[in-house]
């Protein structure tokens, strides 16, 4: 038996950073979606933000703890809600040879590399 899974990279877990503008939108959107306008003209999320940075911070933490997880594939970036898909995304299963070190995508072949019955 010389076939050895070849091991994959493991993906990444998304973080939450209120510095990334679209993050930040979506905690904007998210703000402005719960409370009304502020005298009708103002953005909850913009007066929140302008009057008590803490606060919007604050906020924004406990909104990101509540979003689901997200996975990002280590090889091209893309984001996964699951992380063996995201492991998977780009990174086939692979078996290499003990011996040689050679790398198959069948575990049979990988199998059979070096160990020619003769
Ligand atoms: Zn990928
Ligand atoms: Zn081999």
């Amino acid at each position: 038996m010389n076939a050895k899974e070849v091991e994959k990279k493991q993906a990444e877990q998304k973080e939450w950073d209120l510095d990334d503008k679209d993050t930040k939108d979506m905690y904007d959107a998210m703000l402005d979606d719960c409370y009304d306008r502020f005298m009708g003209l103002y953005d909850p999320s913009q007066v929140l933000e302008e009057v008590d940075p803490t606060a919007y911070r604050c906020g924004f933490n406990d909104w990101a703890d509540s979003l689901d997880l997200i996975w990002i594939c280590p090889e091209c970036g893309e984001e996964h809600d699951d992380e063996d898909d995201a492991i998977n995304c780009c990174q086939p299963d692979m078996w290499k040879c003990s011996e040689c070190g050679k790398e198959f995508d069948d575990e049979q072949d990988a199998d059979d590399c070096c160990s020619k019955d003769v």
